[in-house]
Parts: structure tokens; sequence; C-alpha cells
């Protein structure tokens, strides 16, 4: 892959010795994207592939206006919501099953050689057409221990690796920007439940540290882990993530855990990704949002509110509504420099709270990519218990987090 002989591949994606924070930005966010500074450090953005192709020009404007690299979400598990379900999210089932007549297609149940081709062909051709430049096989959800999905998605990913090496994938045909080859990344996306099953996750461990050639690295995404998680699942998960990339080698993005991503990159991950609100968290199923929904009771127009992230307490806050007064003190005590909202306030606009969170989550990843990485989320830990306390009395979430740092995998690890 390498153009120069003993160069690096020129990648735009985080590696072991280049850490990265990869934003995870909707069509949504074509409101702010121009607002947001992405400094030297974010060389990646991650997208739904949906949205790509049907508002594209968010794609267009990270690829052409920004000349960053582009990751694209098949979300190939929307594939395994009930068929009732499924109906709220046809645009995206119709384009993964466009390739199929919209014949559907369940990758928990054993499939044909032919029809995992066909599919990852398909998606894959999808994603370079959405402007990608990391190419994600696709995968389905690995839940309740279904080791037919598990076989399914490891064939998903052998044919997705031969088929971007016959059809050259790592050129892009776009001539009009800097070269940078294209990559291949594993896909891997767990229910919560599995971590809480070490027969299984050993299995698919095992099977994923040895990916095929030409696999460049893996992103791994877990399905309903909450804001304030289980410690048991976080360690468990934790021991996942850091073992799958010492184990082969490879860099590994992990993706939508909320703000448990930042203790990942400070412990040695590759990159994290995650975006505002909904897109910060996986959930299966999907919440469903409408926009025009009215309160039952009233008849008012029901807004859709973020909350705020905070950055010296690392973690969000409500800064409107009935359950705001923890958020506005934290951002009256401990003001928040970022410009994007009045000094000493909470940002109390989606923009506002967009911008802001942005600016936190690119900073700080500045020092969880950098050197003494782990001692320096340890001491922002300890302050924000500390601080913490004293505004709502939060604490689980911190224990959480602690949990998210390599040292105490690493024993379990090596007994
Ligand atoms: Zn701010």
């Amino acid at each position: 892959m390498s153009l120069i002989p003993g160069e690096p591949p020129l990648s735009l994606i985080p590696t072991i010795e280049h850490r990265q924070f990869v934003p995870w930005l909707t069509a949504a966010e074509i409101d702010i994207i121009d607002e947001v500074d992405f400094g030297s450090d974010v060389m990646l953005v991650a997208h739904p592939l949906v949205d790509a192709l049907a508002h594209p020009r968010l794609a267009r404007k990270v690829r052409r206006g920004l000349a960053l690299g582009l990751l694209l979400e098949p979300e190939v598990y929307l594939l395994q919501l009930p068929k009732e379900v499924r109906a709220d999210f046809e645009r995206e089932t119709d384009l993964l099953l466009e390739a199929r007549d919209g014949e559907h297609l369940d990758l928990e149940r054993k499939r044909t050689p032919g029809e995992l081709a066909e599919f990852s062909h398909h998606i894959l051709d999808l994603e370079v057409r959405g402007l990608a430049t990391a190419l994600l096989a696709p995968a389905p959800l690995l839940r309740d221990g279904n080791a037919t999905a598990l076989d399914n998605a490891l064939a998903l990913l052998e044919v997705s690796a031969d088929y971007f090496a016959a059809e050259g994938l790592e050129t892009p045909a776009d001539a009009d920007l800097p070269f940078r080859p294209r990559q291949l990344l594993a896909s891997l996306t767990l229910d919560v439940r599995l971590l809480r099953e070490p027969t299984f996750l050993r299995r698919v461990l095992d099977a994923y540290v040895e990916p095929p050639q030409g696999a460049y690295g893996f992103v791994v995404q877990v399905a309903n882990l909450s804001s304030r998680p289980v410690l048991a699942d976080v360690r468990s998960l934790s021991e996942v993530l850091y073992n799958l990339q010492h184990r082969s080698g490879l860099p590994v993005i992990v993706a939508r855990v909320g703000n448990l991503g930042l203790g990942y990159l400070a412990g040695g991950l590759a990159g994290y990704s995650l975006g505002n609100g909904v897109s910060e968290l996986l959930t299966f199923p999907p919440l469903v949002y409408s926009k025009n929904s009215r309160d039952q009771k009233d008849g008012k127009k029901r807004g859709f509110s973020l909350v705020a992230f905070h950055g010296p307490l690392l973690r969000n806050l409500q800064t409107i509504g009935r359950y705001d007064t923890a958020g506005l003190r934290a951002f009256h005590r401990l003001p928040c420099p970022c410009g994007r909202h009045e000094f000493g306030k909470a940002p109390r606009h989606n923009k506002a709270k967009k911008l802001h969170g942005f600016w936190w989550r690119i900073g700080q990843a500045r020092s969880a990519a950098g050197e003494g990485s782990v001692r320096w989320l340890r001491k922002m830990i300890d302050r924000a218990e500390l601080e913490s306390a004293s505004i709502d009395g939060e604490v689980a979430f911190y224990a959480a987090l602690r949990e998210t740092l390599p040292e105490a995998a690493e024993v379990r690890l090596s007994a």
C-alpha cells in the first residue's frame, strides 16, 4: 500500500502511533460544519452511509472542502429489526437491500456464500459512491451468542477483503484531491449483553485478531451501553478492545460508547468516535424521532434539546428544561472558555451545544492522545469527581470511566 518503499502508507485513519478523535457527524451537522475548528489533529470523520447518499452535502464538504478522510457506517444492524420496526427505517434498509431488489436479508440465519458476496460488494460500492476513504466491511450486530451471525460477519469480512483487493479499491478515483489510498476496516458490533458471555466473547476475539490480508484496522461499536453503564460491562469491553488492538497489531477505533470514549483514547486505543445527541450511543432498536411530534397533553410542539457536554466534569448535563439545575450550576462554577456561548453561562441552543461540544472533544483528545495520557486522565477524573460531589453527587460515571484505562484489563489478561 505504501507509495514509497519503507514509508508508512498515506492514511487518514487513526493509527496506534497517531491516535485521534473521530467526530461522528450526521447530515444534521451541516449547520455547524463550517464553524468547527478541526485543527490538525482530526483526520477522519465518521458519517452514516445513508446520509452520505441521501444528503451528500456534508460528505462532499468533508472530502472536498476540508480534505479530511471519511468513514461511512452502513448500519447493517437495521436489517435485524423486527419487520414492523423496520418500516421506520425504510430509507436505510431499502438502500442496504437495493442489490436484492428489496428482498430481505436475515444475517442471523445461514446464508449462501453468493448472497454474502453480493451483499458485501453492494455495500462497498455504495461507500465508494458516498466518497468514503475508509471502507467499512458490513457486519451484523452480534447478540444472544448467535454463532450463525458471527459466521456471517466473518464471511462478509473475508469477501469484502477479496473484493477490495480484486477491484483495486485502495485507489481513489477522485483525481482532483491529494492522493490518499483507501483502506478497508473490519466492523465488530456487539450487544452489551454479549460482554457478559466470556466463552462466546473469546471466540469472537480469537476470530477477529487474525483478520484477512488487507484489513487495515477495526471499528468496534457496542449497542445498548447506557450513559451510566454496569462496571463489569465496561471492564469486559476494555479487555476486548485492548486485546484486539494488542493481539492483531492493528488500530482499533471504538465508536459511540459516549463519554467513555475519551478513556479508551487515553488508554492507548487508536481512536474513538462520537457525535451529538442520539449519535453518542448506539441503541438497538434505535430510537425513532419525529420532528413533528407534539405533546399529547397540551398539543404544543416539542422541541428536541441536546444535552451539553461539560468539559471539566467529563460528562453531559441538561442545560434547559426541568432538570437543568445541575447543568446551570456546573457551568456557573466552572465557566467554559470555548467562546461559543456566554461565558459563565451554559450553552442553551442546540447549535451552540454542538460547537461547544466539539471544541471540548477536539481539545481533550489532544491531551488524551499525547504523552502521559493515562496520568492526565486520572487527574482529570479525580478532579471531576470532587467537583461533581457538590454539583449533583454523581459518582457512578467516574467509576466506569476509570475502568476504560488499560491497567486493570492487563492484569486480568495476563492472569
Ligand atoms: Zn463552551
